[in-house]
């Protein structure tokens, strides 16, 4: 047998640090492959922490400087160079009275005197039944998840998709919370539940172009928001309806220190009007796995000449349901895909591809479930 030890011409001890190094390396690696969800929070966090520390030495290099100058005043207008920080920006806002009334043939306004702000999340496991038995004997939602309101013409007709896959406790979870916002915000919504089937790894991005290419033929929606499960909203102003740009609607998250890890974040909750998803071609088909495909998202939008907004201060703010990932993997290859956004754009998303639904109704929803797998998205070569 050879003894790798007298080869390698090493001591015991460092033969000894070398077996530990390498078995703590590749764990590493390991546990970031399988569980990417915990090791980007953490990567987040570090980077969070980071972010913070600099807005605090901004802010007492601020003051100093205010001091220490009187004829500098710091006004509405004079915000800290670079910060992203988007506090220093919040605009005042008016919402309408209580004593409002409503007309059932204007549109329904923006700001709504029913949207009063930060809302209790309570992210307690709760039965599908009991959430059923609520929402359509009370809240007056129509089977299959519609519902419109009647005191005035709805300002947009907005379908919900939710990418799905075991994640059933969830998904109470959020119609709870997103129900009573909606029809507080008086739009018109139904909720497409899009879920994988099959052995392939998760495709958030491909279930997200079959649900829109099914809620179109139910009815001509104007707005599409991309919502992941996980996602709770904690403020009712956060508007779920479109505008002349694609939306960012999830900008804090509470797993990320309620701090935005990068400007070209667009994860999590994302809005956009079937004119502009069309316009760049949907979601990308092609990233199986977790992560990427949001970015992607991103670019595309960027390529076509748009741009993406948020809502100000502590609208943004969601919570998101604490989970594992259940046998889910990174997909690594998205490095490479995201370097050639530009060029996909146009061969994948909604125009190569195939699938075949079965699809079932619900009281608070319609069920999309797809089999998944590349040779759905047939792309040529770029
Ligand atoms: N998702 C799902 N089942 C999975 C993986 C993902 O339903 O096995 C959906 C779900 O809507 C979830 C979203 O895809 O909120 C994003 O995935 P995940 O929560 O795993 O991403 P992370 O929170 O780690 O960014
Ligand atoms: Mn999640």
């Amino acid at each position: 047998m050879v003894n790798w030890r007298r080869l390698l011409r090493m001591s015991n001890r460092s033969f000894l640090a070398f077996i530990f190094f390498f078995s703590m390396s590749t764990t590493c690696l390991y546990f970031i492959y399988v569980a990417p969800g915990i090791a980007n929070t953490y990567f987040f966090m570090v980077q969070a922490q980071g972010i913070m520390l600099r807005d605090n030495v901004r802010t007492i290099g601020q003051m100093i400087r205010l001091y220490t100058n009187k004829n500098s005043t710091v006004n509405g207008t004079d915000y800290p160079d670079g910060s992203n920080s988007s506090e220093y920006l919040v605009q005042p806002t008016t919402y309408l009275p209580e004593n409002f009334t409503y007309a059932q043939n204007l549109p329904c306004p923006e700001r709504l005197p029913s949207m009063k702000g930060l809302l209790d999340v309570n992210m307690t496991e709760i039965p599908m039944e009991e959430i059923e038995l609520k929402f359509s004997k009370f809240f007056d939602i129509e089977f299959g998840g519609h519902w419109k309101p009647k005191d005035c013409r709805p300002r947009w007709k907005v379908a919900i998709l939710i990418p799905f896959r075991n994640r059933h406790e969830h998904l109470p979870i959020l119609f709870q919370h997103l129900i009573p916002m909606l029809q507080r915000q008086r739009l018109q919504f139904a909720f497409y539940v899009i879920e994988q089937s099959g052995s392939q790894p998760f495709n958030r991005a491909m279930l997200f172009n079959v649900g829109f290419l099914e809620a179109m033929k139910d009815l001509n929606w104007d707005c599409l928001i991309f919502h992941d499960v996980d996602h709770i909203p904690e403020n009712d102003r956060n508007y779920y309806g479109c505008g002349q740009m694609p939306r960012h609607f999830a900008a804090k998250l509470d797993k990320y220190m309620y701090i935005l890890p990068y400007s070209e974040f667009f994860g999590g909750v994302s809005g956009l009007t079937v004119e502009q998803f069309r316009k760049i071609n949907g979601f990308p088909n092609a990233f199986w796995g977790w992560g990427g495909e949001d970015d992607d998202l991103w670019n595309r939008v960027h390529y076509a000449g748009l741009n993406v907004t948020r809502p100000e201060g502590e609208i943004g703010k969601y919570k998101s349901i604490p989970h594992h990932h259940r046998g889910e993997v990174q997909f690594l290859g998205r490095y490479k895909l995201l370097r050639y956004s530009k060029e996909r754009q146009h061969l994948d998303g909604l125009n190569n591809l195939h699938y075949s639904p079965h699809i079932s109704l619900s009281n608070l929803y319609k069920n999309i479930t797809v089999d998944l797998y590349p040779e759905l998205a047939p792309i040529r070569d770029y």
